[in-house]
């Protein structure tokens, strides 16, 4: 691709990947526009920005909003003239064993991680499939592919990302449309932290001692987290890829996992390890 003649449209850029990915493709020339939910929290991608001596059309997307995102990419395809390429990345985690989760719960986890794709795809898809060529990467994780105790609501928007991923991507390709996930393991960010609910800090309960060693588990996972600026730099190579693959594990430990779950037909395994994380 020539980066100064592609536009790219990014979600979720007010923190983490999505930020730190706005900033790559901005520095390599490419005309980027930057979304988030609420502009009040862009600084941080001011700042970024200007340190790098880069710019990006920074515009208000909310992705569990229809009209947001409707109107939002209308605007946008209408003002740089058509998008290139989406980088699905906004997203929600949600902190808690399915008991403990509401139905409102799972609905606001599948809202952004799964439906919110479903809106760009509606929006973007005319576009791409009348000049013959498009591109959507959306960020999904390892826990798109291997279910995670306490990631219950989490794990079932990623898996619904990549159902809906890989059921599509054939027929988008009958369209010159690329689609692929990639899966990283543990980032680090705030994203954790965000997630964390208010059964999170109860100490008491029937899941407490689960719980607890679980988050030493995951705590230690995140010591060998990687930085988003890698994750960046791995979308910037699938974007830039001439045939892009569907599925990439960003890591080598995500890769040897995911690898381990595919050939484990029964699940035994696999429980066999998630089990001696609680
Ligand atoms: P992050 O810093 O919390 O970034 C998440 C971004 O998504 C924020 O900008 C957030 O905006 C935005 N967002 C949430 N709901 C939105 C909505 N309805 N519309 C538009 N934007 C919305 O965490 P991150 O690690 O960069 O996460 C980015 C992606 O990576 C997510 O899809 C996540 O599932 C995935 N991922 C993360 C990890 C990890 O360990 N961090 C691992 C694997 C995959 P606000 O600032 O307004 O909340």
């Amino acid at each position: 691709m020539t980066p100064a003649s592609t536009t790219v449209l990014i979600t979720g850029c007010s923190s983490g990947i999505g930020l730190a990915a706005a900033v790559k493709f901005a520095r390599q020339g490419c005309d980027v526009v930057a979304t988030m939910r609420d502009l009040d929290r862009s600084a941080p991608l001011h700042v970024a920005l200007h340190d790098a001596g880069a710019s990006a059309d920074i515009r208000v997307l909310d992705v569990a909003d229809d009209d947001s995102v409707a109107n939002g990419v209308a605007a946008i395809i209408s003002d740089h003239d058509g998008i290139d390429v989406v980088i699905s990345n906004a997203g929600i985690g949600i902190d808690g064993t399915t008991e403990e989760l509401s139905i409102a719960d799972f609905r606001a986890s599948f809202e952004t991680n799964v439906l919110g794709v479903v809106r760009l795809l509606h929006a973007a898809m005319p576009g791409w499939r009348s000049k013959g060529s498009g591109r959507l990467i959306a960020v999904s994780s390892v826990a798109g592919a291997i279910g995670q105790p306490f990631n219950d609501a989490y794990c079932m928007s990623k898996f619904g990302l990549e159902g809906l991923l890989e059921s599509f991507a054939p027929v988008a390709a009958q369209f010159g449309v690329h689609v692929s996930v990639i899966e990283p393991g543990p980032v680090a960010g705030v994203f954790v932290d965000k997630s964390r609910g208010p059964q999170q800090q109860s100490s008491e309960g029937p899941y407490a001692g689960p719980r607890g060693r679980f988050q030493a588990v995951q705590d230690g996972a995140f010591d060998a987290a990687q930085t988003n600026e890698e994750i960046a730099e791995f979308l910037w190579g699938i974007a830039t890829e001439d045939d892009p693959k569907l599925r990439y594990q960003t890591s080598e430990l995500v890769q040897r996992m995911v690898g381990q779950k595919l050939k484990d037909m029964t699940g035994e395994r696999l429980l066999a390890m998630t089990s001696r994380w609680v």
